[in-house]
């Protein structure tokens, strides 16, 4: 039976980057993935490392904090290491709120429109955010092959079906046979509690799509409300999304939802009257019960990192340095208390 230094179930952002922080460290890492690496929701996601959103729970900060300053070195090292680059597409977000707090500078009609030529801005309150987004894609053709250039051991199309800790180490059953490892970190996303079924993670699925507008560009930031996001990806193309639903593992794409969500941005920014749709698709987002990750020790020999839901692109280079300092012995860089399973443990006494 082959020995594995650090396993990791899942290749999305999360087992990746986390793979790559280990590499760097001289560790021998073997990530597996049951389809191909960066195929579910890390290539779904709309690439905003949106780490100022109001949206965002607080306990998010320190988190976020740490991930967007960790960002461009992360990206640089994935352009090292693949020779790609993935080029940054917004540096500006227009936020709209239904309600404006004082704290916030809220822009005039003549500023928005400079912004966001057409927007419709009835009913909402815009402020500019200095935030950068990516395209998804572009990372998910890349950051594969810069992990397995960092030595990383990328084994795609292989499930791991079951974990079990012992006294050195884990046993690894998987789709190609059986292995050991000195360390095991579960981030296979939305698939996650079927590793550890205690884990309080479902699939919240998103639908997608990328509308493309003849002519020279018209918006070059990002525009988001609550309800409907417009995001910029050069020549006329832009991103929009998300529908947020419980579907189980359901993965098709439905008319309605897709129309839906088109008239949301018409409706925001209806200059996309015009577009034609050029691409759907949808996406599991790892959720757990309080819409926060989950970053846990779960054993001796065992670490879980999860649950990153809406934000885990832009959380995700944060996550790797974390849970990498854990693994490696060290004491992570921030305070991982309101990311630990013991959180639904309070709550469930406390209810
Ligand atoms: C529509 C949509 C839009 C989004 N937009 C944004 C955004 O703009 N900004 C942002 O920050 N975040 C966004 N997100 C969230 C972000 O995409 C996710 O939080 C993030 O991708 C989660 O990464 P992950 O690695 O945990 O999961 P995934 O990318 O899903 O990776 C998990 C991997 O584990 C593998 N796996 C599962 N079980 C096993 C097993 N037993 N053995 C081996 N492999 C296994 C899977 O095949 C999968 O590849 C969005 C998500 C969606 C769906």
């Amino acid at each position: 039976m082959s020995h594995l230094d650090v396993a990791i179930a899942g290749g999305g952002i999360i087992g990746l980057a986390t793979a790559l922080e280990l590499a760097a460290a001289g560790r021998k890492v073997t990530a597996f993935d049951k389809g191909e690496a960066m195929s579910e929701a890390s290539r779904a996601a709309a690439g905003m490392l949106a780490g100022n959103d109001p949206e965002n729970p607080r306990e998010l900060r320190a988190l976020a904090r740490l991930s967007l300053a960790l960002y461009p070195e992360f990206l640089s090292s994935v352009e090292r290491l693949s020779g790609v680059r993935v080029p940054i597409r917004t540096t500006r977000t227009l936020q709209g709120v239904k309600h404006a707090t004082a704290s916030t500078h809220i822009l005039s009609e003549a500023e928005v429109q400079v912004l966001a030529p057409g927007a419709d801005t009835t009913g909402w309150h815009f402020f500019l955010l200095h935030e950068q987004s990516f395209d998804a894609w572009d990372l998910a053709e890349c950051l594969p092959t810069a992990v397995r250039a960092a030595g990383v051991e990328l084994r795609d199309r292989t499930s791991i079906v079951s974990v079990r800790e012992n006294k050195t180490g884990v046993h690894l059953d998987t789709t190609a046979g059986a292995f050991s490892a000195s360390s095991f970190l579960n981030a296979a996303g939305a698939w996650s509690p079927q590793l550890d079924p205690s884990l309080p993670v479902v699939p919240r699925k998103g639908h997608m799509l990328t509308a493309e507008l003849p002519g020279p560009v018209q918006m070059d930031c990002v525009l988001r409300t609550d309800n409907v996001y417009i995001v910029p990806r050069g020549q006329g193309r832009y991103t929009i999304g998300p529908t947020l639903e419980d579907a189980g593992f359901d993965k098709e794409i439905y008319a309605d939802r897709i129309h839906g969500l088109f008239q949301k941005a018409i409706d925001l920014w209806p200059v996309l009257r015009d577009a034609r749709i050029a691409e759907t698709w949808t996406g599991l987002r790892p959720g757990s019960d309080d819409g926060l990750p989950i970053l846990d020790r779960t054993g001796d020999h065992r670490w879980v990192a999860t649950g990153h839901f809406k934000n885990g692109i832009m959380l995700a280079p944060g996550t790797a340095r974390v849970v990498s300092q854990w693994i490696l012995g060290a004491k992570p860089s921030i305070d991982l208390s309101p990311f630990r399973c013991a959180r639904f443990d309070t709550a469930a006494v406390s209810s």
